[in-house]
């Protein structure tokens, strides 16, 4: 068994880099952030079965473990640093492990960030991995800040992923391009770090979309004690979402879909010139999707003007329906 897991931490032994004084290897490690900033932590647990499917490509695995943590300190305005990592592996597979540890350098390397710790045990394959970031003190972006009169944006394209999970378990076809365009997506979604880190001091609120459009705005919406007004033609549909919708798919099922990993955010009205500024910044499409209401709830329009009813539910893993 120890040799075994020894032959685990092969794998993922990899470069160590800014802010760690002392590596993996002693009881812990040694890390230091830049002074005048604080710390962003996220911890997020991915369970086979659950969170993704037996089959799913090791290195995808890898990819998306680490996003889905990446992404949390991306919508508080955080930079990644440091992240450890606990497995539970049924057994020591070779060709899984490499490939999830591919998968999960490449993301990591990209990021600037290092692997600093972790643990390895036997049982039902499971990933847990603790994100640590920092970000300048005072400046974090939080879910409780939008105003009334705010504008409501977002990252990139929104129902991608919901599209390409409702095709995998068969719930729907869609031609293979539209496949091929949407599946990484779903498998590889990409942190919008860079995003986060441009709307510090300009973002009056933020959230990532792990749960779903509706309800992730929701949440927001609760912190920060408002409500909102969202135009259903202002979504940024991408063309593959665009043609299942032009085929009679329902925009309601995308917008309650979850796994996008894109950025919600709120701007001061006043704000919505740096709108460019900070899609190059990102390095991402920016859409401005509605606005911040005083009255509580959120209150959706067709481009017609007509009302759609809207129920904001994500998923939810303890749900009894
Ligand atoms: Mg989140």
């Amino acid at each position: 068994m120890t040799g075994e897991f020894d032959l685990i931490r092969q794998y993922f032994h990899f470069p160590q880099g800014r802010g760690v004084v002392l590596g993996p290897g002693d009881d812990c490690a040694l890390l230091c952030p830049q002074p005048g900033w604080q710390l962003a932590l996220t911890s997020d647990v991915l369970v086979q079965g659950v969170h993704f499917p037996e089959e799913a490509e090791p290195a995808a695995v890898g990819h998306k473990a680490l996003a889905v943590n990446l992404s949390d300190l991306a919508a508080q305005g955080a930079e990644p640093l440091w992240v450890t990592l606990g497995l539970t592996l049924p057994e020591a597979d070779a060709a899984w492990l490499a490939g999830f540890a591919d998968g999960f350098r490449t993301l990591l390397a990209r990021q600037g960030a290092s692997l600093v710790g972790g643990d390895t045990t036997r049982g039902p394959l499971a990933i847990a991995i603790t994100a640590l970031g920092q970000v300048p003190v005072g400046e974090a972006l939080l879910r409780s800040g939008a105003r009334a009169g705010d504008l409501i944006c977002i990252s990139g394209h929104i129902g991608d992923a919901g599209l390409a999970l409702m095709a995998l378990q068969g719930r729907v076809s869609l031609p293979p391009a539209d496949w091929q365009a949407l599946a990484p997506r779903l498998h590889r979604p990409e942190p919008r770090v860079a995003l986060g880190r441009a709307l510090r001091g300009v973002a009056t609120a933020c959230i990532d979309v792990s749960d779903g459009l509706l309800a992730d705005l929701g949440h927001l919406l609760q912190a920060s004690g408002v409500g909102a007004e969202l135009r259903l033609g202002a979504m940024p549909f991408s063309p593959p979402v665009q043609r299942w919708l032009a085929s009679g798919g329902d925009p309601m099922t995308l917008l309650g879909a979850g796994d996008d990993y894109e950025l919600l955010f709120t701007l001061p009205a006043a704000a919505r010139a740096r709108l460019p500024e900070l899609a190059a910044a990102g390095g991402v499409p920016l859409a401005v999707i509605g606005e911040v209401a005083a009255a509580a709830g959120i209150r959706l329009f067709t481009a017609e003007g007509e009302a759609v009813r809207v129920e904001p539910a994500g998923y939810d893993h303890f749900g009894t329906d």
